[in-house]
């Protein structure tokens, strides 16, 4: 099966029923685990992202919050809270068919506190220097709340099973 080519085809389908132009097929062992387009058009739901929508489905079906040994193809390079998704599941590879630069003559989606190309930018930027108003309100008490948490999780302050790099898996 053309992955890519599916991939495409749920997100035209998507743009014929009212929907923006993104989907995301999350494939392992040869077969699709889950696939989505975005909705947020038909859901109201900011976060609704293709991406977001088929790694929910895809580890709620495996029952792991570790798309290892995953392929993630996607329409368009991700937006900033894709990226953090698809970082967050550690797939082997995230494929994507087109760039931002190509399809930014037909589509944007800039916001109050971002437009699409200075939005990694301003990620980078230090928290009191991003657009999104942004206040630390210091509370000892909040500290305490990752200290019963190391103290049930057996003195440990890694989550277990995560594959990381400073560890073996
Ligand atoms: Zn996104």
């Amino acid at each position: 099966m053309d992955f890519a080519q599916h991939t495409i085809d749920i997100a035209s389908r998507n743009v014929t029923e009212g929907g923006r132009p993104f989907a995301t097929v999350i494939v392992k062992d040869g077969e699709i685990v889950a696939e989505s387009p975005n909705l947020v058009a038909q859901t109201h739901d900011p976060t609704a992202h293709a991406e977001i929508l088929a790694i929910r489905q895809a580890c709620t079906k495996l029952g792991t919050e570790h798309l290892t040994g995953a392929t993630i193809y996607v329409l368009a390079q991700p937006c900033p809270m894709c990226l953090g998704s698809l970082y967050y599941c550690s797939p082997d590879e995230v494929v994507f068919l087109t760039t931002r630069d190509a399809y930014e003559p037909h589509y944007v989606d800039d916001r109050k506190y971002f437009e699409l190309n200075t939005f990694y930018d301003e990620f980078a930027k230090p928290w009191n220097e991003r657009r999104l108003p942004m206040r630390y309100e210091p509370r000892d008490a909040a500290v305490d709340v990752y200290q019963l948490w190391q103290e049930r999780n057996g003195g440990e302050r890694r989550v277990a099973g995560a594959p990381t790099t400073t560890r073996p898996a």
